[in-house]
């Protein structure tokens, strides 16, 4: 069936200016001003960044804009880290439905970042590369902070009130003792390196391949127990507003959470990076490529802090300012919002693709077309089985529940869960 039958066979689209009255209805409060910096060390040239404040969710209405910030840090080669900066964002977006609400969009975005993970590195693979890449990718829409991540450069958040929380978890084998038994119920060894006659050295990593993170983007060489599925937390700031500080494991190598969010507190985003990136440095010495973004969420109605720095005194002063009007205000109106408390809407980790999609994940369209969980792609019902078809999986399951995954996608959900390899594999 050729593309143009099949958009004749779909329901009317909603007109755009319905689209627009809903955007307008929802856009009663303020939304914040989003300020970030950045600030790099290079040892390995291995890191990467993404920086892109003004995504639209529909297309020409500026009413509609969120921000994207993400990090990447590459291990074995540079490709899997270039190639996830520039086709994940897509990927992720291509995965949303049409003609949403933003209600309906932040919603739908969890499921739409495990799709874009897994439909990248399904594309980084067959491109036939070896090397690999952590990812932390953050969307920021109005004040819900949306956070996916494999490998261990972390999110943190530090809000008005002085609390510092994590947005990511750590997918390394030696701290997450979870992802060390699913590697190995799925066919991986887990266990250190073994030099001068059996001494064990260094961290735990996973053979064959000897990664030492259990989740990441590429990594084709070592086994399909290496998952691209994220974990994805989404959480909603209060109008006090806060900061993410988003870094490489060269920094939180060097520093803790809270330790890197003090050390630059009161300082504008571009100078609170550069400062992040120093204190590492300072502390560890240039040990590996350390990359930070610092993103400030600042209501709107507050003074801004001046891009350019001034003398500390007038910055001191100013944040205090800042707490002081707003505390008559704020009695009255949310008291929990004034201390800076976070509302938590979603987090999720599991490592099952098929959790992750959804019961609810709709599968085909209304013209009986497939459309395919993961990659998006339509299909004539023949070409794919539903993903809980097999009666090993789900015994009691009807015949069409559950996430519809092309033959493609299918392939790459069982060989992740250790039930059969994605490609030939070397006897080893
Ligand atoms: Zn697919």
């Amino acid at each position: 069936m050729s593309q143009a039958e099949v958009s004749r066979m779909r329901p009317p689209l909603v007109p755009l200016a319905t689209l627009l009255g809903r955007e307008l209805r929802n856009e009663k409060v303020e939304k914040p001003l989003i300020r970030y910096g950045q600030a790099a060390l290079a040892k390995k040239g291995e890191d990467y960044f993404l920086v892109k404040p003004d995504c639209l969710r529909i297309p020409g209405n500026p009413s509609t804009s969120f921000s994207v910030f993400a990090i990447f840090d590459g291990h074995n080669g540079i490709s899997a880290a270039i190639f996830a900066k520039e086709n994940l964002l897509n990927n992720v977006l291509g995965a949303i439905p049409q003609e949403v609400s933003r209600e309906e969009w932040l919603q739908a975005l969890p499921r739409a970042l495990v799709a874009g993970f897994v439909k990248t590195d399904i594309e980084f693979q067959q491109k036939g590369e070896t090397s690999g890449t952590t990812v932390t990718f953050v969307v920021i829409d109005a004040w819900t902070i949306t956070v996916a991540s494999v490998g261990d450069s972390r999110c943190i958040l530090d809000t008005q009130g002085g609390v510092v929380s994590l947005l990511t978890v750590d997918h390394r084998l030696e701290e997450n003792a979870e992802e060390r038994e699913r590697v190995t119920a799925s066919g991986g060894e887990v266990g250190r390196l073994n030099v001068f006659g059996g001494n064990e050295v260094g961290p735990l990593r996973c053979w064959p391949g000897g990664l030492c993170l259990s989740r990441s983007i590429g990594d084709t060489d070592v086994g399909e127990f290496i998952v691209p599925i994220p974990h994805v937390k989404q959480v909603k700031l209060s109008n006090a507003g806060g900061r993410l500080i988003i870094a490489s494991d060269g920094i939180w190598d060097a520093l803790s959470s809270d330790v890197a969010a003090k050390a630059c507190r009161g300082l504008p985003a571009e100078l609170a990076a550069k400062l992040v990136v120093k204190e590492a440095l300072r502390s560890r010495g240039l040990k590996d490529d350390t990359t930070c973004v610092v993103v400030d969420i600042i209501p709107s109605d507050y003074p801004v802090l001046p891009p350019t720095p001034r003398k500390k005194q007038n910055m001191l002063s100013s944040l205090i300012f800042r707490k002081k009007s707003q505390n008559p205000m704020s009695k009255l109106t949310n008291k929990l919002s004034a201390v800076g408390v976070v509302e938590e809407l979603f987090e999720e980790g599991s490592a099952i693709l098929t959790e992750r999609l959804g019961k609810d994940c709709p599968s085909y369209t209304n013209s009986g077309i497939f459309k395919c969980a993961v990659c998006q792609v339509d299909q004539p019902p023949n070409d794919g089985l539903p993903a809980n078809s097999v009666p090993f999986f789900s015994p009691a399951s009807r015949p069409w529940e559950g996430p519809f995954l092309c033959a493609n996608c299918r392939r790459k959900k069982d060989a992740m869960e250790g039930k059969r390899p994605s490609r030939p594999t070397v006897a080893a």
